[in-house]
């Protein structure tokens, strides 16, 4: 078997390691003689991987247990709701800093529950090719919260450093959430799909710190409610067990490889080498987004034409580099190297890059 180059933005790549041991430890979980797909989210041998798998989180991003870590269903999309089913208190405002299409899809759930504020957006003509300033910010004084969104997946951008603001900061780090270290105590709640950089589909991971929580609507649909998901340990209902299991085994091979700090030095590498083959050549390989801005996550550039832009993935298949494809709403290539992404691999890219200009350029 021959593993795919595998640059897919979502679901993607997960550490070959974490696979092999799933595949191991698929017919006997924790020595029941039933595998992780068949044991009761009841039992102790469940529990105790889904206590672990909270608190090495809370240990990788350095909290303390006055946050909660939940794992909820439904993507990250239904965070766009529940975030302010829970927290848009009636007479307040909350916060969006527009970024891309993702936040604003948040944004659009949020209006439909209570009043917002565009606190800032950086598209122009229906593109986005920067963070806003922390001048640029128009926040709401006493606003129920603000609103961001890290890793803006299409457009290839993402917040180098986080704002600072009054009101409790929410985040939605579904595209990049552990790929370095940050101050994740400046956040009240960060949600993400664990299918980009933390894991396969199926959970979306929440912490969010006491405080916050505290404040959460009472009366809500059960199933919408944070703070019944909290006090029930995430257990309120069958939780997506094999997803989480896969997210504590990726936590615990982050930890393995040295922690986020060593995973952000990886992700630079990756980053650093396919932003410098775009810039190398600027006259053929075209970066839509502001340097400041540039993603470690999802790098997207463009070709002179269409037409070379369908022949570069056309022949970059065939050396099986897989999920190239800019997003079908902007087009271009777009190369996505979360956590689990070789540094081999990005080699093996620009020097596809290479050869191409040479032949194209
Ligand atoms: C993919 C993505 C989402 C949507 O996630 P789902 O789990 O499919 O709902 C939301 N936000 C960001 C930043 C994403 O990249």
């Amino acid at each position: 078997m021959k593993r795919a180059l595998n640059f897919n933005p979502g679901p993607a790549v997960l550490p070959l390691e974490v696979l092999k041991e799933a595949q191991a430890e698929l017919l006997d979980f924790a020595g029941t003689g039933m595998s992780i797909l068949e044991v009761s989210h009841r039992s102790a041998d469940y529990e105790k991987m889904h206590n672990e798998t909270q608190a090495l989180l809370r240990e990788l991003l350095g909290l303390g247990d006055n946050y909660k870590v939940m794992f909820l269903g439904g993507g990250a999309s239904t965070q766009f709701l529940m975030v302010p089913m829970n927290y848009l208190a009636e007479g307040k405002v909350a916060d969006y800093i527009l970024t891309g299409d993702w936040s604003r899809k948040a944004h659009k759930e949020a209006k439909g529950v209570g009043q917002t504020n565009v606190a800032a957006t950086t598209e122009v003509d229906g593109r986005f090719a920067r963070i806003p300033r922390q001048d640029e910010l128009k926040l709401t004084d006493g606003a129920a919260y603000v609103h961001l969104t890290s890793n803006n997946t299409i457009f290839g951008t993402q917040w180098q450093t986080f704002p600072d603001v009054k009101a409790p900061l929410i985040a939605d780090m579904s595209s990049d959430f552990c790929w370095r270290p940050f101050d994740a105590k400046k956040f009240s709640l960060i949600y993400a799909g664990a299918q980009k950089n933390m894991g396969p589909a199926g959970v979306t991971v929440i912490v969010v710190r006491d405080d916050l929580l505290a404040t959460a609507k009472a009366g809500l649909p059960t199933m919408m409610s944070h703070k019944v998901h909290a006090e029930n340990n995430s257990l309120f209902n069958t939780p997506p067990c094999f997803a989480i299991y896969l997210v504590g085994k990726v936590l615990k091979w982050i930890k393995g490889k040295g922690g986020l700090v060593a995973i952000e030095k990886a992700n630079r590498a990756k980053g650093d080498l396919l932003y410098g083959t775009i810039d190398k050549h600027a006259g053929f390989y075209k970066a839509p987004v502001e340097k400041g801005s540039r993603s470690y996550m999802n790098v997207v550039f463009r070709l002179p034409t269409e037409e070379l832009e369908k022949k570069f993935l056309d022949e970059a298949k065939k050396q099986s580099m897989i999920g190239l494809k800019g997003h079908r709403s902007v087009g271009g290539i777009r190369v996505s190297i979360y956590n689990a992404a070789l540094l081999e691999w990005v080699q093996s890219v620009t020097q596809f890059m290479e050869d191409f200009v040479k032949k194209n350029g």
